[in-house]
């Protein structure tokens, strides 16, 4: 019997989505809908200093708006990161309990030191302090975050756009950290509890996470988990790189002022190569002659506000 298709939304609300994260979430919905699969939003509101409630509100409104539907989540309340500790908390909890974890006191700083030097093993110098140097920094107080240990071992995700992806995970990334030294669980974690717990078995997002692939899926199947299938699509970037929701990119807010949803859905469809020329029309017509085959590889470089904000005929 083959499984049903479960696919997701999962954004952040650290800002307004922009042109990249729609291109993203469309790639998302067009994947799972031509599957005739499942859609989930969750809410990545991990991280409480960045995430603000007028994003979270925004984001729903701007999914609704594109024409971008799902079938459960957002706004259950166990849809959220920020009500989802426990579950992360027991993760955790089942790690250490099986010896993988280690305090880490470096700062950002003397991890830039590390990284850079030649490595032995996980590169970082707390992975091996004695016991009583341990309990001396527990007792002196100074927060710490906690780190999983990483096996020599290379492991392959199989992309559906990009194909092999292999990464030594003693390498790259070395040990990574699952609890920040401020308490807060980190997005490596989250994310396989969370597609873990919400059955998620295709995961569609930007090519910037492409490298956090080979991670997920080693942790999802230490959880005892079935990683989900990855495909990953191109970023939009301007001159300085992909573009950021921090840097305050033309976002929804501007884009949805000056065009209609059919027009944003069709420029996104012509820039990653789903449509030859620029038409406006709904995700939903885009459905039959979608195919990851058509959709293009390259980095995709921001069309200049004016041209952007042109409107474009309708079919
Ligand atoms: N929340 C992440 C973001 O908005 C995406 C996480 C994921 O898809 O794994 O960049």
């Amino acid at each position: 019997m083959t499984q049903p298709v479960v696919g997701r939304f999962a954004p952040s609300p650290s800002g307004w989505l922009h042109l990249g994260n729609l291109l993203s979430l469309l790639l998302a919905w067009l994947d799972c809908r031509s599957l005739g699969g499942e859609l989930v939003f969750r809410m990545e509101d991990l991280d409480p200093a960045r995430s603000k409630a007028e994003y979270i509100d925004a984001m729903a409104d701007d999914l609704k708006w594109l024409g971008l539907d799902w079938d459960r989540g957002w706004p259950q309340p166990d849809y959220a990161q920020s009500r989802r500790t426990a579950a992360y908390e027991s993760a955790f909890r089942s790690l250490e309990a099986r010896g993988l974890l280690y305090p880490c006191w470096c700062t950002r700083q003397s991890r830039l030191i590390s990284a850079s030097a030649p490595r032995s093993g996980s590169g970082c110098p707390c992975a091996d302090l004695a016991l009583e140097e341990r309990q001396r920094r527990f007792t002196s107080g100074r927060p710490c975050a906690w780190k999983i240990r990483v096996p020599d071992r290379e492991v392959t995700v199989i992309d559906g756009h990009y194909g092999a992806m292999t990464q030594l995970l003693s390498r790259d990334p070395g040990d990574f950290v699952l609890r920040r030294s401020d308490g807060v669980y980190a997005y490596q974690l989250a994310v396989v509890t969370d597609d873990m717990a919400m059955g998620i078995t295709r995961v569609v997002r930007g090519r910037d996470l492409l490298s956090s692939s080979p991670r997920q899926k080693w942790l999802t199947e230490l959880l005892g988990g079935t990683p989900p299938d990855y495909c990953h699509g191109p970023l939009i970037t301007d001159g300085a790189g992909k573009l950021s929701k921090r840097l305050g990119s033309l976002s929804t807010q501007v884009l949805k002022k000056e065009l209609k949803p059919q027009e944003l859905t069709g420029k996104l469809a012509f820039l990653s190569g789903l449509l030859d020329r620029e038409e406006a029309v709904s995700p939903r017509e885009l459905l039959p002659g979608f195919s990851w085959d058509r959709v293009r590889k390259e980095d995709i470089p921001c069309p200049p506000p004016e041209e952007l904000l042109r409107p474009i005929p309708f079919r």
